[in-house]
């Protein structure tokens, strides 16, 4: 088979699974990922003949997307702020908009500073700020030591430090430190929002990293804040990611939770989706 009838047969198949953007950008990715062929190559390569192993890679690869598996798990490996990442099903898979929470966050430009990430998964947001921002000094945390070794895969990859510890926030008492940011996306969905979500997400991702129960769905959010009240430098900045529909209910938390200059932002889909406050 030529690489342009691979591509038919590929795009033929996924038809009706998936709409046809998406269906050529995962063949983009990979054609990218198992040949080293850009965008460019694939036309320039059209009459290649491909190695049988490679065809059958995507012959699995076809079944696997019509049974929903995220394109990143496949590959293993996605982007996030313009950097790579390893992943696997042991961490979420990062989400543009958190690249959007990045960017709020550098637009404070103190250069030294202390950065804490709390529920860090796949390392995301701790090695892009650390990656921006090299003379920071960034620690990150999560309860599964199976994300920790992906996230220290991605350390690496990146070649950026970051300190990784495995901590349950519910229970802690204490942090390693002081910090002048402290940032965190913990699991935010309620059970009403997953009739909402993808199989690609519902059947693929971590729960651990999603969900929370319907009866204290800021359970996270509560454990961190009177952990950061506590760990905050009387100048530093606390950061979330969070569920847009509970926006007004993480204003009262952190309210009543004694923080200031409580500030929510909208994601690029128009969402409530972030929140920054001081002491
Ligand atoms: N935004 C993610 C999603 O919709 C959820 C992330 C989280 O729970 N922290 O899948």
């Amino acid at each position: 088979m030529t690489l342009a009838e691979l591509k038919n047969y590929f795009e033929t198949e996924l038809t009706g699974f998936y709409p046809s953007e998406e269906v050529q950008s995962f063949f983009n990715i990979l054609t990218q990922a198992w040949l080293g062929y850009s965008r460019m190559d694939i036309s320039l390569n059209a009459s290649e003949v491909i190695p049988s192993e490679i065809n059958i890679k995507f012959k699995n690869t076809i079944e696997r997307l019509k049974r929903s598996e995220p394109i990143q798990y496949i590959v293993g490996s996605t982007e996030f702020y313009g950097l790579p990442f390893v992943v696997n099903q042991d961490t979420l898979i990062p989400r543009p908009e958190t690249e959007e929470l990045v960017e709020w966050i550098l637009e404070d430009k103190r250069n030294k500073v202390k950065i804490l990430d709390i529920g860090t998964g796949s390392g995301c947001i701790a090695i892009a700020l650390a990656g921006m921002n090299p003379e920071a000094e960034v620690t990150a945390l999560d309860i599964s030591e199976k994300a920790l070794d992906i996230a220290r895969k991605n350390a690496d990859l990146n070649e950026v430090e970051v300190s990784f510890l495995q901590t349950d926030i519910l229970t802690v008492t204490t942090l390693p430190d002081h910090y002048d940011i402290i940032v965190s996306n913990p699991p935010y969905v309620r059970e009403q929002e997953k009739k909402l979500m993808h199989d690609n997400v519902l059947l693929y991702e971590p729960d651990s990293a999603l969900y929370v129960s319907e009866d204290d769905p800021l359970k996270f959010y509560r454990a961190i804040c009177k952990l950061a009240s506590h760990h905050l430098k009387p100048e530093g900045v606390l950061f979330f990611e969070i569920n847009e529909y509970l926006s007004k209910e993480m204003v009262s938390l952190l309210d009543e939770e004694g923080f200031h200059n409580i500030d929510v932002r909208r994601d690029f889909r128009g969402k409530d989706r972030f929140v920054n406050c001081t002491l």
